[in-house]
């Protein structure tokens, strides 16, 4: 008989547990994990992912697109504008021979009806394997991996964190300087609404480096991240002008005044051309040091800068194809 908190009726079984389709590697390390903040990261862990996003650059490198994903289907879901993590996972998703359910417009999705994240979440993962969220409000990605069966991959929630641009910053100072440790990283601008430093600073409190923050007195690194990092034993240091760190720096990571999170224009006004990185201020620069940034620039980066090869921003993006490429095979269960 059924009862008020024991209904009679079960779904079919296999509606109820997680569907493993034959040949995922149930054992891969992220197989079917979230990915929602850098802290959940161990240093070993981000060794295997920069081993695989370098095996997946060669791969690309050497033949474009193969077949590792063939028959899986993300969901892109964006509730926030995006230029490269929106495209660079579609392209990664499609170099690797899977498929995408773009959803960039939330305006003409349900979500204009009310429908709350929750059910839409639930409502993609019936059709995709892997669901790739950005949404304006800080917390979001956990909310919905809570009510996920499927992997979530955090493309930035509001004010919070952006794993994913955090791993592709670490690849590309891998990549391009040899190593992180011993480095000195100085990022500069707004540290207090941009999320992509939020994750960047925890990921590097991994490594021994010495730590910059620039920024106007308005935008300062927030308390609770610089405890995190000094919890790390990392030292870190404020400041107001880059010229009294600029000579020993060997990563300026730059970026951009974040105005839609102000409540206020008029201190977006007075904050947003702070700082502006010109070839002059370059010249001031060590002559082996990389300057990036993770895009859009508005103000803060000259484009006569862009001609320096020190400015690495554009090979950056070519990089965070090669660690979604990584991300999404390990969560997939294929690397
Ligand atoms: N594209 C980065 C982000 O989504 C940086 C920025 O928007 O300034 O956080």
């Amino acid at each position: 008989m059924a009862t008020r908190n024991q209904p009679s009726y079960r779904p079919p079984q296999r509606y109820q547990s997680r569907h493993l389709p034959f040949g995922d590697r149930r054992d891969a390390p992220f197989y079917g994990k979230h990915i929602l903040s850098v802290k959940q990261f161990s240093r070993d862990d981000l060794t295997y992912i920069f081993e695989v996003a370098h095996e997946m650059r060669e791969m690309v490198l050497r033949v474009g697109s193969f077949d590792l994903l063939k028959g899986k289907i993300l969901a892109n879901l964006f509730y926030e504008p995006s230029t490269r993590t929106a495209s660079s996972f579609i392209a990664a998703m499609q170099r690797l021979g899977g498929s995408v359910i773009p959803i960039h417009e939330v305006r003409y999705s349900s979500v204009t009806k009310g429908e709350s994240l929750p059910d839409t979440v639930r409502t993609l993962e019936a059709y995709a394997d892997v669901i790739v969220l950005r949404h304006p409000q800080k917390g979001s990605a956990e909310l919905a991996a809570r009510y996920a069966r499927k992997p979530i991959i955090n493309a930035g929630d509001g004010t919070g964190e952006h794993p994913t641009q955090a791993l592709l910053d670490l690849f590309t100072i891998r990549e391009e300087l040899g190593q992180v440790d011993g480095l000195t990283i100085t990022l500069l601008g707004d540290l207090k609404y941009g999320r992509t430093v939020h994750s960047l600073a925890r990921l590097l409190s991994m490594y021994r480096v010495e730590l910059h923050y620039v920024s106007p007195p308005q935008l300062r690194m927030p308390r609770e991240i610089m405890e995190e990092v000094a919890q790390a034993g990392i030292p870190q240091h404020e400041h107001t002008y880059l010229d009294e760190v600029l000579p020993i720096t060997d990563v300026l990571y730059v970026t951009r005044v974040q105005k839609e999170r102000f409540s206020d224009p008029a201190v977006y006004e007075q904050v947003k051309d702070f700082y502006v990185i010109t070839p002059e201020v370059m010249a001031r620069a060590k002559d082996r040091m990389i300057l990036m940034h993770p895009f859009p620039r508005v103000y803060e980066i000259s484009e006569e800068v862009d001609a320096d090869p020190r400015a690495a921003y554009f090979r950056q993006m070519e990089y965070g194809l090669y660690v979604r490429m990584a991300l999404l095979a390990m969560v997939l269960g294929k690397a």
